[in-house]
């Protein structure tokens, strides 16, 4: 039996965006091997988050308790391991989010299972099933064949649509072993950037800013005010020190995928590009006519971004 289970996340007692992409990836590995598909959901006080998740028809099951409040590893891998062993799963998954890139390989390691990272799509049934994920910043999409009888892995949110509400899963209560005593990790705390703008990897519309905007990036949070949306940056950027580095999106920052990414003074290197070719509309300013980014953009401007992107708002207005 080839069940699959998709480890969900919660913050605060939210179900994360990203779970539901997962979950669509679970639905298309349990269609691919003929497995029963179920998720599980674990912290401290997480009901509705449960209930949420239930509600998109999958089987959750709950591990509730004060020892797994924060995202641990140490705590969490052998609760989710167990989990695993309990539903006869051997493909256990998650979105590649900070929190699964921490806990996935120790479940692995617990499973004595390979893992395939940042999975961007499937190929093949059964025993010939295959992840695919890309190696070297995107320019290679290898075909990886997991060849231990449990496999781990994650998949890029932004590579599978968010399932849908369907149906009603049932809620069951997981066991947990964990004992808090012998934990060798403590949680000290957690330091959230407060910000009335959408978090980057969630936003619907994204305006990013490089190196043209030579450190002034008043139009580019001007614009992303005006639209509602996310600030992004290249690293070119955030390594001048001109914007904080959680706004980078790239092969070393974060992968997007919104509907509308306004990329503005942004050549388009290729490990920029790795971040955000997914976005379903791309629109460049750039005033080099030659600049990479435009061979990927749907609309181009060339132009200087200073008085075109004040213009670009005063037009949307
Ligand atoms: C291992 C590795 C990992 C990396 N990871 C990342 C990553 O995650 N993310 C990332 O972004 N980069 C990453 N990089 C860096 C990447 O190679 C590029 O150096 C970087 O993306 C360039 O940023 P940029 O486009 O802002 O700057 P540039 O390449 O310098 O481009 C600036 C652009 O602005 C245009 N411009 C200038 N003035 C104006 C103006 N007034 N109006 C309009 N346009 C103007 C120019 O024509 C030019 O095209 C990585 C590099 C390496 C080696």
């Amino acid at each position: 039996m080839t069940n699959v289970l998709i480890v969900a996340e919660q913050h605060a007692g939210h179900l994360r965006k990203a779970s539901l992409h997962a979950l669509s990836a679970g639905r298309e590995l349990a269609r691919r091997t003929g497995g029963r598909l179920a998720a599980a959901l674990l912290g401290s006080g997480i009901d509705a988050a449960a209930a949420e998740l239930a509600a998109h028809g999958v089987e959750v099951h709950v591990a509730d308790a004060a020892v797994l409040e924060h995202p641990l590893a140490e705590a969490w891998a052998p609760v989710v391991a167990d989990l695993a062993r309990a539903t006869g799963s051997t493909l256990v998954g998650a979105a590649a989010t900070a929190v699964a890139k921490d806990v996935l390989p120790r479940v692995a390691a617990r499973l004595e299972a390979g893992m395939a990272t940042e999975v961007v799509g499937f190929g093949g049934e059964g025993s010939d099933l295959t992840f695919r994920r890309p190696m070297w910043a995107g320019n290679v999409l290898a075909e990886v064949e997991i060849t231990t009888p449990v496999k781990v892995f994650t998949v890029r949110p932004t590579e599978f649509a968010a399932a849908p509400r369907e149906g009603q899963g049932e809620l069951r209560r997981a066991p947990v072993a964990v004992d808090a005593a012998s934990l060798r990790t403590r949680h000290l705390g957690f330091v959230e950037v407060k910000s009335a703008r959408p978090e980057l990897t969630e936003a619907r519309t994204i305006v990013a800013g490089g190196r043209g905007t030579k450190g002034d990036f008043r139009p580019v949070e001007a614009l992303a005010d005006a639209l509602g949306a996310a600030v992004g940056a290249t690293r070119a950027a955030v390594d001048a020190g001109w914007v904080p580095n959680d706004w980078q999106v790239g092969q070393t920052g974060k992968v997007v995928a919104p509907e509308l990414y306004v990329a503005a003074g942004i050549s388009g290197a290729i490990q920029h590009l790795a971040g955000m070719k997914g976005s379903r509309v791309i629109v460049a300013v750039n005033k080099d006519p030659d600049a990479p980014i435009f061979q990927i953009a749907d609309y181009g401007l060339v132009a200087d971004l200073f008085p075109a992107l004040p213009e670009l708002q005063a037009k949307l207005r």
